[in-house]
């Protein structure tokens, strides 16, 4: 990278110093700035960094600088664990019911973000588990929707329920059950619409949905390189409609995936997957510590 890393800066500031002795509020105080910048320029949201400084400096100063280690590499230390507590330390798994009964997953999030592939990447992933996985077409705005679910889901061997676009999505979905419990599906998906920005229209329909039908997981899908816009978006499906997690793509560009700290702090939701390319097979599941490394660089 042509840039100097987080940590690689962090280390520079503290270069002049001796690694003994206890980190003073100074020391700590010039870090933290560097963290500041960096969290921000990594596109964290101001609040959460904001929060995130203040702990970390209530933890930095006065601790004894292990001899083993230079100051530099203590706050590093230091914020790196924090970022990884943010961000719910451990890797969660997306939650599903006995195999003997039926888990249905709503999928939702604005256009473009990588829904419909995504839905597709996971029906893989549950497959592998032994699962039946059924994809729901329920994006009955974009017909190319319903064919790139279709052409995706045979690509992964996964069957695709579909009405056309003459129904209306909530009952595609009362129907998509039904023909589960009949042929032994346990995993409904259902592949919702999404609209360019955040739209009373979208949000009515997937209540319409909810109200209706047992969800029991709602999965947000965003799109890292939108950055804070990922945020206020989890923030506000998560305040209108309620979701279970969040799945973030398209990490494999060059985003640092600060919006992968600002979610869990914001929406109180996990982070269940990551998107790391156009493939099917680029899903890989969500782990804090190799998040929080990728942050700090
Ligand atoms: P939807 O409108 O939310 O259903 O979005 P799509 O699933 O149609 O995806 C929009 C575009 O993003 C497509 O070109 C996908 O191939 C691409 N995409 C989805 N997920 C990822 C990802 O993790 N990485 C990359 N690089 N592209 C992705």
């Amino acid at each position: 990278m042509a840039f100097e890393s987080l940590s690689e800066k962090l280390q520079n500031v503290f270069k002049g110093l001796k690694g003994k002795g206890k980190l003073t509020e100074a020391d700590v105080k010039l870090a933290l700035k560097e963290v500041k910048m960096a969290l921000l320029e990594a596109d964290v949201n101001f609040k959460v960094v904001k929060n995130f400084i203040k702990s970390v400096e209530e933890k930095a100063i006065g601790q004894d600088v292990m001899s083993s280690l230079t100051p530099g590499q203590m706050v590093i230390n230091i914020v790196n664990k924090e970022m990884v507590s943010l961000m719910g330390d451990e890797m969660t798994e997306i939650s599903l019911k006995p195999s003997n009964e039926i888990t249905v997953i709503m999928m939702c999030g604005l256009q473009g973000a990588g829904k419909t592939t995504t839905t597709a990447k996971l029906a893989g992933k549950f497959k592998q588990k032994g699962r039946k996985p059924l994809l729901v077409a329920c994006d009955v705005y974009r017909p190319a929707a319903i064919k790139q679910l279709q052409v995706n889901g045979e690509k992964q061997g996964v069957s695709v329920f579909s009405m056309g676009d003459g129904h209306k999505p909530v009952n595609i979905a009362k129907a998509a059950i039904e023909h589960a419990s009949k042929n032994d599906f346990n995993v409904v998906i259902l592949d919702t619409a999404g609209r360019l920005h955040i739209d009373e229209s979208m949000m009515e329909e997937l209540m319409e949905i909810k109200q209706n039908v047992d969800v029991h997981q709602s999965i947000l899908v965003v799109d890292a390189m939108t950055g804070q816009d990922a945020v206020n978006v989890s923030e506000m499906f998560n305040s209108k409609i309620g979701i279970d997690g969040v799945i973030l793509t398209k990490l494999d560009g060059d985003t640092r995936g600060g919006a992968a700290l600002s979610i869990r702090a914001v929406t109180g939701r996990p982070i269940l997957y990551i998107g790391m390319g156009e493939k099917l097979s680029d899903l890989e599941q969500f782990y804090p510590d190799r998040m929080a490394s990728r942050i700090l660089g």
